[in-house]
């Protein structure tokens, strides 16, 4: 009876960080040497278009990171950023435009768009092959198909991670919180074709924890801070938390962060908020094999996986190798 009770304690360590900045470093490294590759053999330097309508501030920060990794590997970028007023037959000019222009590799609109633009035309009005971002129809069905050419950045970023850690996938119960197409649908597409056993779940799931409970590999992304909870997570899972939430109340750091909620309440203190994932870190801490810290995990290894598409769109355009 005793020893049953001990077996059901949630294991007392911590669990292994996957950190994101080696990860992002070596795909990095090696785009970079892919670039000059194509600069020495091909008098080629891939470019990249990044296109941004209106003020919201974390696009211009999505963008200005994009830019600047641009230049660490070597590609060539461009940015358009356009005013908030912009109409959607300004925007698909614009990206005509850009479709035809023989030095454009990869063209990037930074979602979300203003209101009266339609996401889904603009996503639609961009050439397949420059599509580096991976959501154009064409795109999402060659991936559904198993037949991936550009895959959207942070799912792809992910099974990086998980690669990098020698995380088995074949055969593995994986779970994937949230749908979305630039996250959970197009990640659990993955996971499928590296053989995973794959469960989607969403805001209208019957009782959640059941589910996650039964994974091996949790892909949580829904932007909900700290949802995922001791009651989620089984014990040794691999949790990965795409969330990245602003939060800047002083319960809910504690709540979330425990003992170390004061490193959090300094970075409020200075910001005005701290980043925070979608699953509780105490709780992952506590149960997880692994996990991925919030900042400093997925989130880097989106902007690398957008250096690779680029420069796997000038490979294929150029028809290169
Ligand atoms: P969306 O808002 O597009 O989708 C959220 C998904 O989560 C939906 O499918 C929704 O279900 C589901 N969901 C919401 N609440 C619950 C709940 N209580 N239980 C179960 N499912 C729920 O989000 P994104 O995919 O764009 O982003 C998710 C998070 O990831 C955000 O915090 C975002 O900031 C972050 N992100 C981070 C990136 C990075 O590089 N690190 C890149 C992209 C996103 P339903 O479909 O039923 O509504």
């Amino acid at each position: 009876m005793a020893a049953e009770n001990i077996d059901r304690e949630p294991r007392a360590g911590r669990a292994q960080l996957l950190e994101g900045a080696l990860v992002a470093a070596e795909i990095k490294q090696k785009v970079q040497a892919d670039v000059e590759r194509m600069v020495r053999e091909h008098l080629v330097r891939p470019s990249l278009a990044a296109v941004r309508v209106g003020d919201d501030p974390a696009s211009a920060v999505y963008v200005k990171n994009k830019i600047r990794a641009s230049a660490e590997v070597g590609i060539r970028s461009e940015q358009h950023a356009l005013p908030e007023s912009t109409t959607a037959i300004e925007l698909l000019d614009l990206i005509s435009s850009l479709n035809e222009r023989s030095d454009v590799d990869g063209i990037l609109v930074q979602l979300p768009l203003p209101r009266q633009i339609e996401e889904s035309a603009i996503i639609e009005a961009v050439d397949p092959a420059k599509d580096v971002d991976g959501f154009h129809p064409v795109n999402v069905g060659k991936l559904a198909m198993g037949r991936p050419v550009f895959v959207p950045c942070t799912p792809a970023g992910i099974i990086e991670l998980l690669d990098h850690h020698q995380i088995e996938l074949r055969g593995a119960n994986a779970c994937v919180v949230g749908r979305s197409q630039i996250v959970g649908r197009p990640m659990a597409q993955l996971l499928l074709q590296r053989d995973a056993t794959v469960t989607i779940c969403h805001s209208r799931t019957r009782d959640l924890p059941a589910v996650t409970r039964a994974a091996d590999i949790l892909i949580v992304a829904i932007g909900r801070a700290g949802l995922i909870g001791r009651e989620h997570i089984k014990q040794g899972a691999t949790v990965i938390d795409v969330g990245m939430n602003k939060i800047s109340d002083a319960a809910e750091v504690r709540e979330m962060f425990g003992a170390e909620a004061e490193k959090r309440m300094e970075i409020i203190a200075k910001r005005g908020y701290t980043l925070v994932g979608d699953v509780n870190p105490v709780a992952a801490d506590h149960l997880a094999g692994r996990r991925t810290p919030v900042p400093g995990g997925v989130g880097l290894l989106t902007v690398a996986m957008l250096m690779r598409n680029t420069v796997e769109a000038a490979r294929r355009r150029r028809q290169l190798e």
